[in-house]
């Protein structure tokens, strides 16, 4: 008798089977259906020792505090602030767009402020901002849109940014100074010996048991337990009854190289050319010295895994649906990216099952009874 059956040993499920573990010294089963533990973020050393993301680049960033130091319990940190380059017409420049962006990409030497009064002029006024469309031109115009944005987004999601909710494309900032981060949060780091090692850790309670290779319909009837966390596709545990929530897949093509450096950035993304999205270099995320080098390549397609919840009104419409069935069933407590169906970064989807696990606290049965 288990008093926590855990589905999925991504961060949603890990944090949680930590933290019932460790703070009500429950007893704890998590499956995953996947060989791994770790989710979407497992990392690996590959064939020629370099250690890789499996599902893409993984940058972890916060400006929780609270985020940071609950899993710096579990990893130290080597600080990393994420740079990424675009290739547009025939040149590599800095995204997200900023003041050398500007710059490099029409051979001028404005000022920052110059730079501000030269997009302010090319902005398109919108009366709302709905759309991913509207967020950028709103903000540097038609042309850039175009360049920077339309086609990555159309290859990203199978969808033009005027279909999509305006979250998607305001992930990225424009900027008129020369700040070429990716992100500005207050936390930016890499786990020093990777996320798996850190999911290592935070399993490694004694009262949490794993179950790899094993789907949630192979154990439900078998296993008893008092509390059930699900963090896979809420749909896929309703049965799919008021039909599928459509996600966008990737395909990844890992190549290690018999060179030191294979890119001028950890990141270069192609908006424009190929039919992938962008290549990443690994070395530069983790700082391992080698005297090869490991990339990947993002191909967006329709099916396969399900990794982004596409953010359209329709299906946030849709996911309301199966909420209001999951908010009937209190004592399964659905987390995470998929349960959920938000388009979480790994620190929003920490301090969301952190914020579950006090709920947790307030209701659980196996609290009262130890
Ligand atoms: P997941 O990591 O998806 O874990 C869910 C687990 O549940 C999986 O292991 C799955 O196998 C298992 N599972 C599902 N259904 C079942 C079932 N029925 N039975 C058994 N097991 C099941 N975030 C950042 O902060 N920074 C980044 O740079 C970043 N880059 C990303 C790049 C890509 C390409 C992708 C796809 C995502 C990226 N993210 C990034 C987001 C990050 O991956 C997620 O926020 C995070 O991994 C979500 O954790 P989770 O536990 O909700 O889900
Ligand atoms: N985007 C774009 N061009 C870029 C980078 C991003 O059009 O060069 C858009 C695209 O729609 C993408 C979204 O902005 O899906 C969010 O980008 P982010 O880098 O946050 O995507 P993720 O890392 O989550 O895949």
């Amino acid at each position: 008798m288990f008093d926590y059956l855990i589905v999925g040993a991504g961060f949603a499920g890990s944090v949680l089977a930590e933290r019932v573990a460790s703070e009500q010294n429950a007893r704890v089963l998590v499956v995953d259906s996947r060989n791994h533990i770790a989710g979407n973020a497992f990392d690996f050393y590959d064939d020629a020792g370099i250690l890789v993301h499996k599902y893409g680049p993984h940058i972890f960033h916060t400006n929780s505090e609270k985020v940071f130091q609950y899993l710096s319990r579990f990893t130290a940190w080597r600080p990393y602030e994420h740079r990424v380059k675009a290739s547009v017409d025939g040149q590599l420049v800095p995204m997200p767009i900023n003041a050398d962006t500007i710059n490099k990409l029409y051979g001028l030497r404005l000022t920052c402020h110059e730079v501000d009064a030269y997009l302010t002029s090319i902005a398109e006024t919108r009366d709302s901002i709905t759309t991913s469309e509207d967020v950028v031109v709103s903000r540097v115009g038609r042309e850039l849109y175009e360049k920077f944005f339309r086609n990555y987004t159309r290859k990203q999601w199978g969808l033009d940014p005027s279909e999509l909710d305006a979250a998607v494309t305001a992930r990225v900032p424009v900027r008129t100074s020369r700040d070429d981060r990716y992100f500005t949060d207050k936390f930016q780091a890499m786990p020093l010996h990777g996320y798996t090692r850190m999911f290592d850790r935070m399993l490694a309670h004694p009262k949490i048991s794993v179950m790899l290779n094993t789907h949630y319909k192979d154990v439900k009837n078998e296993v008893r337990f008092r509390e059930l966390i699900f963090t896979g596709p809420v749909d896929e545990y309703f049965d799919y009854c008021y039909g599928k929530l459509p996600y966008r897949s990737l395909r990844f093509d890992h190549q290690t190289h018999d060179q030191d450096r294979y890119q001028t950035a950890p990141v270069v993304n192609y908006p424009n050319e190929h039919a992938y999205t962008r290549i990443t270099e690994f070395k530069d995320l983790t700082g391992q010295k080698h005297r090869k080098t490991s990339i990947v390549f993002e191909y967006p397609c329709a099916d396969g895994a399900p990794y982004y919840p596409i953010p359209q009104p329709q299906n946030a419409a849709l996911y309301q649906r199966y909420k209001a069935l999951a908010d009937t069933l209190p004592h399964v407590h659905f987390v995470g990216r998929l349960a959920t169906y938000k388009y979480y970064n790994m620190d929003q989807v920490v301090a969301q099952a952190l914020r579950t696990f006090e709920k947790i606290k307030e209701t659980s049965p196996a609290k009262a009874e130890r």
